[in-house]
């Protein structure tokens, strides 16, 4: 997985007629031209400037580049490998829209009139009567906020923050959720319900599991060597995780290399993302050989399938906060979250009440017994060493 920034000086060449497709090319700033012939007697093409794909042709059909590309200014060029780009374009996605777009603006901007009438006569069907840089405005810029997120990969500028869950009963934290946080260089914290999403588009959601999978683990081995060893830290999964054989093996090796008791480690699966029930099985098995809890996170929202709940052995559920919420007024709402309790009592499996923020909420699920709370009554997620310093060091 590459993700790198690369420099031109004007006049340098980027790529040359003939060449192999290895990457395409975003312009990050500057401006570069595409032409063809000779270096001293070149047929224009067209130019390209900042958000401007490059390169991206040739990655389309896998052919030899068409063209030879040059730098007029000095450029600022992100590297899209073509994993990045192939798996999208096998699968419906709009950047494929956006790639296919990309090529008739070069189209246009290259081939002069003949082109414009053409791109002009094509263009309502294709664009649905929206503008060119309209639709192609969003999915460049997924494109670039997912070289960003591969950067903050490489460079470990994700965090975790940790949310308390707590015992109902006694109000004792029973652990963490371990909930991601990015802080982006311009735009600040993004929201992980924003950035996972782009990373489940393509297999980037793996190393990101990996490294919170990673990072959890540390945290795990951190709070037993200050003798708070019967924490346990939560770690959402994602679909391609959940299908994916290695992670089973990467959970295993987590643990090992950090030392941690497998007990401690959860792991959520949120329902909408069991369409695999035989897959998800495996993987439940497998936790369970390894002494991993698994979780069934977000019950309730989406269609709630009760064949997951009793074919699938969960060891805890997790309430959907919408419950939470409606549970005080509505009576029909408490019906169904009694009944919820009192099967995943039936079935040996504890469940953790979501999206707490008032004492009513709190009071009304302990006595529904209700095992555990998570909310922000109990506390909001919050940075290591906030959490950390919830848990001081009893070792010495
Ligand atoms: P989730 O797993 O359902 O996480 C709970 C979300 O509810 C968190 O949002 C949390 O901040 C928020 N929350 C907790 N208590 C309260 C409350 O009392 N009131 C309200 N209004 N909200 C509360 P967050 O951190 O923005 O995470 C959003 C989602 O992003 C998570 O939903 C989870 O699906 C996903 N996510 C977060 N971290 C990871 C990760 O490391 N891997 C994967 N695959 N997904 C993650
Ligand atoms: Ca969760
Ligand atoms: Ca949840």
């Amino acid at each position: 997985m590459t993700s790198a920034k690369v420099n031109f000086a004007p006049g340098e060449v980027i790529f040359r007629e003939g060449d192999a497709p290895t990457t395409a090319f975003m312009v990050e700033s500057g401006s570069t031209e595409v032409y063809r012939g000779a270096d001293n007697n070149p047929q224009i093409l067209g130019q390209l400037g900042p958000g401007d794909l490059l390169g991206e042709m040739a990655i389309i059909d896998s052919s030899p580049r068409s063209a030879s590309a040059r730098a007029l200014t000095d450029c600022v060029l992100t590297v899209l490998d073509h994993f990045q780009l192939r798996e999208r374009l096998e699968k419906a996605d709009p950047i494929v829209r956006a790639l296919l777009l990309a090529q008739l603006r070069r189209y246009r901007s290259v081939l002069g009139s003949l082109d414009r009438r053409a791109v002009l006569r094509a263009g309502p069907a294709l664009l649905g009567g929206r503008r060119l840089d309209d639709l192609l405005e969003p999915a460049t810029g997924k494109i670039r906020l997912e070289n960003q997120l591969k950067q903050a990969l490489e460079d470990g500028s994700l965090e975790l923050h940790y949310q308390p869950v707590v015992s109902l009963a006694d109000s004792k934290t029973h652990g963490y959720e371990a909930l991601v946080r990015w802080q982006h260089p311009e735009r600040g914290v993004v929201s992980p319900v924003e950035f996972i999403q782009l990373a489940e588009e393509t297999e980037l959601i793996l190393p990101v599991g990996r490294y919170v999978l990673d990072r959890a683990c540390g945290m795990l081995a951190e709070l037993a060597r200050r003798g708070h060893g019967d924490l346990h830290i939560a770690v959402n999964s994602s679909a391609r995780q959940l299908l994916d054989d290695r992670f089973l093996e990467e959970i295993g090796l987590a643990l090992e290399h950090h030392g941690v008791r497998p007990q401690c480690l959860q792991i959520e699966i949120t329902e909408s993302l069991i369409l695999d029930v035989e897959a998800v099985k495996r993987f439940i098995d497998g936790c369970r050989s390894l002494g991993v809890l698994v979780l069934l996170d977000d019950f309730g929202t989406g269609y709630s399938n009760l064949g997951h709940v009793h074919t699938l052995n969960f060891d805890m559920i997790k309430l959907d906060q919408s419950f939470t919420r409606q549970a005080i007024d509505s009576p029909r709402c408490l019906a169904v979250c009694r009944a919820v309790i009192e099967l995943s009592c039936a079935l040996e499996a504890d469940v953790v009440v979501e999206g707490v923020e008032t004492e009513e909420q709190r009071a009304l699920f302990r006595d529904l017994r209700c095992a555990y709370g998570q909310g922000w009554l109990f506390g909001k997620p919050m940075a290591q060493e906030a959490m950390l310093a919830r848990h001081p060091d009893k070792s010495g």
